[in-house]
């Protein structure tokens, strides 16, 4: 019998604490232990932000270190708490799923005690770290073959005012784009579980594969002013400039908005993100390789449409996602 998952520390000292999250040893590998940061000013907010979901999505535990350096100076009131890297096994291999089993952690949720290091990890969150705070704010970048607008990304949720509230918390990060994604694969997800519970998931999504200085300086004002519309941190939200611009849009995307692959073959983008295009406008091109008098494919828009996220130049199957463009929110 293995011991229960636990942190080696009390999450209601008062004040700035740091320790581990132990994820118990399993038939697949040994204990993990995760750092832990929490601050703790007393009545207030309680947040809990976690990075390192998806291992090659390193933007977020960067952005969490930044932010243990200059939270305990920063934070007025309620708690804290920032897990860096709640997948280390997949940040280490630079992978999305973990490697040891193969599982992609963002689908596990709520976890298992019984199960594989994964499910391990979900369940050691949903059980020690989920009870004791109301939002949770997911540290993502979309991966490392993308390129997309620095965002806040949310699925429909069915409770009206839990929607409601996602959407105005999210458009207070003051990120170039605030967006409501409808897709039906959710299920095992960190935000699915965290909307059951009634409380608040945001999930931002910091720009692809390239970890630059400039996007992290816009990522790391975003969640300043996210901190600061919670409550939790003083002063006053600003516009990060992104694309000489410092304004926000609200938007939607369907799965009738995703460009996908005809065929096979090298994939070169033509728009960059936050591009407004027109319906039959080329947002990319797609260079089969078997002959050199093969002709390109034109992958073109649909309709009068945002770029939100293009693929970076790679080769890609057919049928696979190469863009997903995005209208201004109707509802
Ligand atoms: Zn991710």
């Amino acid at each position: 019998m293995s011991e229960a998952p636990h942190l080696t520390f009390d999450l209601d000292t008062p004040g700035v604490s740091t320790g581990h999250l132990v994820v118990p040893k399993g038939a697949d590998c040994e204990a993990l232990s995760l750092p832990v940061f929490s601050c703790n000013r007393g009545e207030g907010p309680s947040l809990l932000i976690t990075g390192g979901n998806h291992g090659n999505e390193l933007q977020g535990p960067i952005l969490a270190r930044r932010l243990v350096k200059w939270l305990p100076e920063a934070q007025r009131c309620g708690r804290i708490i920032i897990v860096p890297e709640i997948n280390p096994l997949a940040v280490q291999a630079w992978t999305r799923n973990t490697p040891i089993d193969g599982k992609n952690l963002n689908r596990v949720f709520p976890g298992r005690s019984d199960g594989s290091v994964s499910e391990r990890i979900a369940d050691a969150i949903s059980r020690l770290l989920l009870p004791v705070v109301d939002t949770v704010l997911d540290l993502h970048s979309f991966g490392p073959t993308w390129d997309c607008a620095p965002s806040i990304i949310s699925h429909p949720i069915a409770d009206i005012d839990q929607m409601t509230k996602t959407v105005s918390i999210s458009k207070a990060f003051k990120l170039p784009v605030t967006l409501l994604w409808e897709h039906n694969e959710t299920d095992g997800m960190f935000d699915t579980l965290v909307h059951r519970q009634g409380k608040t998931f945001i999930c931002t999504e910091f720009g692809g594969g390239v970890v630059s200085a400039e996007a992290l300086t816009i990522y790391e004002a975003g969640v300043r002013n996210g901190l600061i519309a919670l409550g939790l941190v003083k002063g006053k939200a600003e516009y990060p400039t992104f694309r000489q611009q410092k304004t926000g849009q609200t938007l939607e995307t369907t799965s009738s908005d995703q460009l996908k692959s005809p065929s096979p073959g090298i994939f070169e983008p033509r728009c960059s993100v936050m591009d407004e295009v027109e319906q039959g406008d080329v947002v990319g091109v797609l260079h089969p390789m078997g002959s050199l008098s093969a002709a390109s494919i034109d992958i073109r828009a649909q309709s009068k449409s945002t770029v939100f996220a293009i693929r970076s130049a790679m080769y890609v199957q057919g049928n696979e996602e190469v863009a997903i463009l995005a209208r201004p929110l109707a509802r």
